[in-house]
């Protein structure tokens, strides 16, 4: 027999639902003290000009309070590793220690070999490409930063940032982002507000486009179907811009996902709420 609960206790219930405090919501990004992680370092109300591997820190408040927001390389080694700001005659630093994190690897098998081993007469192509992406990775703008990202796609995430991979047998570089499996034609939406910066047909990544969100915080979104969006145009958080596809060095449909912060690429579950 179902118990079905009397109206007084589902009223108590209720009240309880109502009167007990909410967990309280976690500020994104959430730290991360490894290689591919993020710091939070605190600063003095109005402190500003740190920089990072010589290029600027992103600065936000988080739960009210001015933070640096620090992408920690995936190449780091365990340390301590610091921010500095230089006045005349005076360097102020602060400093966050990086823990080990062991990325385990994994194995894939590419239908399309010459997106492993590729001709050589796709190399000028490749490099020119590359060189493009950099580019967009190391972008810089100043303007204030929504932190406040949502899931580009709903699907599920392997969460495989940062595994080293070997495809069709030959070693290649870590995973440098997110890969969320949905069906093509999926819309891809703005995980935060952003300007689109890159866009093309890549060799290795299909379809791409770049999102600077500011203050050298960048999106990458890989394998697109279909691109919605022109270099230049402002979009908003949730906005489409593009469909998931299966273009470029994949094995079937799925979005990749990269999240650059101070030119280095961060795990984007970091900056998504936790689930
Ligand atoms: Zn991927």
């Amino acid at each position: 027999m179902t118990r079905i609960p009397s109206p007084n206790s589902r009223a108590l219930l209720l009240l309880l639902l109502l009167v007990l405090p909410l967990p309280p919501a976690v500020a994104q990004p959430r730290e991360s003290l490894v290689p591919g992680g993020v710091a939070l370092i605190r600063l003095d109300e109005g402190e500003r000009g740190y920089r990072f591997r010589n290029r600027p820190v992103l600065t936000a408040r988080i739960d009210g309070v001015p933070h640096a927001v620090v992408g920690i390389p995936l190449a780091y080694k365990p340390g301590e590793y610091h921010i500095e700001r230089r006045g005349v005659g005076q360097v102020a630093k602060k400093f966050f220690r990086v823990g080990p994190k062991a990325y385990s690897t994994q194995h894939i098998t590419v239908p399309d070999d010459r997106k492993v081993n590729p001709y050589a007469s796709d190399m000028p192509r490749i490099l020119a490409e590359k060189a493009r992406k950099q580019k967009a990775r190391d972008h810089y703008s100043e303007r204030p930063v929504d932190l406040d990202f949502v899931r580009p796609v709903s699907g599920v995430s392997t969460g495989s940032f940062g595994r080293r991979r070997v495809f069709n047998g030959q070693p290649r570089r870590p995973h440098s982002g997110m890969d969320i499996a949905a069906p093509e034609g999926t819309p891809v939406r703005a995980p935060s507000a952003g300007t689109v910066i890159e866009r093309g047909d890549f060799f290795f990544s299909g379809n791409l486009v770049y999102l600077d969100h500011g203050q050298g915080l960048i999106s990458m979104f890989a394998h697109l179907s279909e691109i919605d969006v022109e270099i230049g145009q402002r979009v908003a958080k949730g906005d489409v811009i593009g469909k998931v596809g299966a273009t470029g060095r994949v094995t079937g449909p799925h979005l990749h996902w990269s999240l650059g912060l101070n030119g280095s690429w961060i795990d984007p579950v970091l900056f998504l709420p936790a689930d």
